[in-house]
């Protein structure tokens, strides 16, 4: 499929305009960033899984009535999504105490919340990302109103529900996760749709015996064996099958690896 011009170009993808109107061509990058930008590296695969691993994610809420920005994924790096006018808030969702909200807050590492903790972030990289308040995204229209705040609130929960049984069934704590939504006319109607993508870039995975993170905290706490994390993490969602010990997988060799065409 024909790509179109480059319309932006994020730390981890790339949109560019898609074959129709209203219609955008995600493309997955290898690079990897951290600390707002202050740390950066190339993960060689790490785009192709997430590509995958955000699809699978994706296509399975679509089932459970969580309307989203993918229309299909098109090859190994690119999924051909519709175009949606990007929400300028991260939506947060957290089941277990961890990264910024202990550093913020004093909370000990770990600590399991009573109930899921959302969070609202600006998105805004010169401010790096600040946590705002859910009268700021009222009061800046960040958020159109109440209606469609409690509307994007309830999609967070029922997303949370939803993957922690899905991680949960695979041997894998959901400790938090960030989501972004967007906006599209579809059929009249202004629609908000789940947007970006959802992968162990966007998410806390960690290993229900071990604690393993199969996240990308590999890369930022230099933990390394970053792309078998994202490997282990597709294998056991059953989108990568390969023969032989995870650990031994190199990614890249087509051979090892056979990804299942739906
Ligand atoms: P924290 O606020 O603890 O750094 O992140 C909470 C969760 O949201 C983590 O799963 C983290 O990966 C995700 N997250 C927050 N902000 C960003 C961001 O700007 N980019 C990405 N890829 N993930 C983010």
């Amino acid at each position: 499929m024909n790509k179109g011009k480059k319309l932006y170009e994020g730390k981890a993808k790339i949109l560019y305009e898609g074959p129709e109107k209203g219609t955008a061509i995600q493309h997955f990058k290898d690079h990897a960033t951290a600390f707002n930008n202050l740390k950066k590296s190339t993960v060689e695969g790490k785009g192709v899984l997430n590509n995958r691993i955000s699809e699978h994610i994706f296509n399975n809420l679509n089932q459970i009535g969580i309307q989203t920005h993918l229309i299909r994924r098109l090859n190994m790096r690119e999924q051909l999504v519709r175009l949606v006018e990007i929400i300028p808030v991260e939506f947060i969702v957290r089941n277990i105490a961890t990264g910024s909200l202990t550093k913020k807050l004093g909370i000990a590492d770990g600590t399991i919340l009573s109930k899921p903790l959302l969070e609202y972030s600006y998105k805004n990289d010169d401010l790096g990302d600040p946590l705002v308040a859910r009268e700021h995204l009222l009061e800046f229209k960040w958020i159109k109103n109440q209606k469609e705040l409690d509307q994007i609130n309830n999609y967070c929960l029922r997303i949370n529900d939803f993957m922690l049984g899905m991680f949960r069934g695979i041997g894998i704590k959901l400790v938090d996760f960030k989501l972004e939504f967007g906006k599209t006319n579809i059929n009249g109607v202004e629609t908000i749709l789940l947007a970006d993508e959802i992968s162990p870039d966007t998410c806390r995975l960690w290993d229900v015996v071990s604690e393993k993170k199969l996240d990308k905290d590999r890369f930022r706490k230099d933990l390394g064996n970053i792309i078998q994390a994202y490997q282990e993490v597709a294998r056991r969602l059953g989108i990568i099958h390969e023969e032989g010990n995870i650990s031994e997988v190199k990614f890249g060799k087509p051979k090892s690896i056979k990804i299942k065409n739906k």
